[in-house]
């Protein structure tokens, strides 16, 4: 086994037992003698796997069943511009909060189909915060609330879910999965796969039964939620391999204790990076403390003409995908489900070491 530590924002680390399974039954799936990929997806075999996999999630997250779970495609970026062409209804504007890069697209996107009431933005403190709930500016009027629970990029996390009076729509692209949801307080919400769930080409929504099946005017067939919910999520062809990885994942999680137990581990691992770069003026991080991300862990050198060697040593040490996002820079570790305590350690660690070196 060569398996490095992985601490990419998106695709990330899978877990390696999961890894393993899917490629000892790749070729042959269950005595099929052909692969999952090779499968109609409306076999018997290949629906199981479906069903499987939204049972498991749906226990996962404590689902209610007056919601839906579809299982899309276009990623969380399609659902940008899929939310408001589902749940504005009769309504003429949607409010949104702006925390950072990803509430920001979803802004810009929405803007094409509606009147967008941005309610508060930490843009002009570089988003580094959630700004006081009591000072947002909510349109009662409009169709529904919409923020990014953690902001991958700028490693920006809510540490409670708003109530504002209005449908809550929710990307939880990056912090799905990590912590027990209250789905029940939620219209809607949604996560590219990528980041906590499986591989890239499948996002996944949740919304409540209520709010589909009134789209606007011109919305294609298969961007209307209803047509998916209808369809089992198979109006056309699903990716049927990402779906089948997405629930060898659900097993994974539920077989390792369930949310519970993997919001303990996300909260030991945060607080051990988060101490190791407090713990030394060599390393900073510029978030507000309490709305610090547990997910995803912007780091900067106090030097930052040392960014370059640092990212190559950690490279040579197997700590890999450290780099930030190209438009923020500095560095970043994204400490998903599938990142263990021991790759943590291996990374503050190396961060000690390098600074002794070179501090
Ligand atoms: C990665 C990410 C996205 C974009 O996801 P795609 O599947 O690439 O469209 C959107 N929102 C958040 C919070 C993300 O982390």
């Amino acid at each position: 086994m060569t398996r490095a530590y992985n601490f990419c924002a998106g695709p990330a680390a899978l877990p390696d037992v999961v890894l393993q399974q899917a490629a000892d039954e790749l070729v042959d799936w269950h005595g099929r003698g052909c692969s999952i990929m090779e499968m109609s997806h409306r076999s018997a075999d290949f629906t199981a796997v479906a069903e499987t996999a939204e049972q498991d999630l749906r226990d996962l997250l404590n689902i209610p069943s007056n919601y839906k779970v579809l299982f899309l495609q276009g990623g969380a970026s399609q659902q940008f511009a899929q939310i408001p062409m589902n749940l504005l209804r009769d309504k003429h504007s949607a409010d949104y909060v702006n925390t950072g890069m990803w509430s920001d697209k979803a802004i810009s996107e929405a803007k094409r189909y509606t009147q967008v009431n941005v309610v508060a933005s930490d843009e002009a403190n570089n988003f580094r915060t959630v700004p006081d709930v009591s000072q947002w500016k909510i349109n009662p009027d409009s169709a529904y609330l919409h923020y990014t629970p953690n902001e991958t990029i700028h490693g920006v996390e809510f540490d409670f879910v708003p109530d504002v009076g209005l449908p809550l729509v929710a990307d939880f692209s990056s912090s799905i999965l990590s912590e027990p949801i209250d789905i029940s307080k939620f219209g809607l919400i949604y996560a590219g796969a990528q980041k906590n769930i499986g591989p890239a080409g499948i996002v996944v929504v949740i919304v409540r039964e209520d709010l589909i099946g009134q789209v606007i005017p011109g919305t294609a067939t298969m961007l209307d939620y209803s047509v998916a919910a209808k369809n089992g999520s198979m109006y056309n062809t699903p990716p049927t391999f990402a779906w089948y990885l997405a629930g060898l994942v659900f097993k994974w999680l539920k077989a390792n204790g369930g949310l519970t137990a993997m919001a303990a581990v996300n909260r030991r691992k945060a607080d051990a990076l988060y101490a190791a770069i407090d713990g030394s003026d060599f390393y900073g991080n510029p978030v507000d403390k309490r709305y610090r991300s547990r997910m995803n862990v912007p780091f900067t050198l106090v030097d930052a003409s040392l960014e370059k060697t640092f990212l190559a040593e950690a490279e040579a040490a197997r700590l890999l995908n450290l780099a930030g996002h190209r438009s923020v820079g500095g560095m970043r570790a994204s400490l998903y489900n599938a990142v263990s305590e021991e790759a943590v350690r291996a990374l503050t660690d190396f961060m000690a070491d390098f600074e002794r070196r070179h501090g």
